[in-house]
């Protein structure tokens, strides 16, 4: 227990490397800690190819790690056996990005959101669970008389909705988001947003939010962690991430975000990145974001910066704040 809250994930120094050949490894994670507190979303961003799905598919074991480690409520993810495995699956679920390639076309909705319940054992007659089934098409917005359809009857919004009715349906304690809104109409992107909060709220979900779209992220998350090419750079209360930044790559994403008031607009300060994002095969020395940084200095190129706590709760891996605070 920390600040009374419940520690029900914590990351220690999670790295994850897939091998290319007998030399080289793509660094996706590396050396990333964090905790999720029990009925917190935890929003995690960043650029394509920083690391966030391998992150956050690592931490529920959908991919071994490398080294460091994973305790889900102090039990190591990734040394889990048998029935423990079991339970696991049970009480962690994933909302996938693709609503169109996650739901298996031969079934109907029915099966796809009753397949949890049968391998757990969850309800006890064909009518208990056509009663489940139907309540939580109802939960997601959706007609229960949809449970007889296949799911190439709905749109993207529909399908994502009856992705977050199968990931409900055996009681999850833990959502694992990855994308789940990326692939969507934007007109249809903040009602599943929307829908998410509220089932979270009322089933005091823990989640964790990848998304590389900030102002979304803001939305839904108590907290944000910001990753750039595999490592944790930031990581605040939701609300002060956003108003007040530490990090340069931080404040480079949300000055990028468009203020819908022309003349605050007008005011503030742009801070554009040059270049592309290194490849995560070759990083570069020291901080990673260095050859993209307008403050760097020389010891940014030699030394990795640590995180470092700046305020409560508030962490920051950059050299500007060696020696603040
Ligand atoms: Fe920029 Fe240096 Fe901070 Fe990295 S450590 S973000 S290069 S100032």
């Amino acid at each position: 227990m920390k600040d009374n809250r419940k520690v029900l994930m914590e990351v220690k120094n999670l790295k994850k490397y897939f091998r290319i050949d007998s030399k080289r490894s793509l660094k996706a994670v590396d050396n990333v800690s964090f905790e999720i507190y029990e009925g917190e979303t935890l929003g995690i961003v960043g650029e394509s190819g920083c690391g966030k799905t391998t992150c956050g598919r690592t931490c529920i074991g959908v991919y071994d790690k490398t080294d460091g480690q994973v305790l889900y409520k102090g039990k190591d993810v990734h040394a889990m056996k048998g029935s423990e495995i079991k339970e696991f699956t049970k009480h962690v679920q994933m909302i996938f990005q693709d609503p169109y390639s996650s739901l298996d076309p031969r079934l109907k909705v029915h099966d796809i959101i009753a397949e949890g319940m049968q391998i757990h054992k969850l309800v006890a007659s064909k009518e208990e669970e056509m009663k489940v089934v139907q309540d939580l098409l109802k939960q997601v917005g959706l007609n229960p008389e949809h449970a007889s359809r296949y799911v190439h009857e709905f749109s993207g919004g529909q399908r994502q909705r009856i992705g977050i009715a199968r990931a409900l349906a055996v009681n999850p304690e833990f959502l694992l988001c990855d994308e789940p809104i990326s692939a969507l109409d934007v007109s249809v992107q903040a009602q599943v947003i929307n829908l998410l909060v509220k089932l979270q709220k009322e089933r005091n979900l823990t989640c964790m939010f990848i998304a590389h779209d900030l102002s979304m992220v803001k939305h839904i998350s108590d907290r944000v962690g910001v990753m750039y090419l595999g490592n944790m750079v930031e990581l605040a209360d939701s609300d002060e991430l956003y108003e007040e930044p530490l990090h340069p790559y931080t404040k480079a994403l949300l000055s990028a975000i468009p203020i819908p008031d022309p003349e605050v607009e007008r005011e503030r300060q742009q801070i554009r990145l040059e270049g592309e994002v290194p490849s995560p095969v070759n990083p570069p020395e020291g901080c990673r974001f260095c050859n993209r940084c307008p403050y760097a200095t020389s010891v940014c190129s030699e030394k990795t910066p640590a995180m470092k706590e700046m305020r409560d709760g508030h962490f920051v891996a950059c050299h500007i704040y060696d020696e603040k605070k």
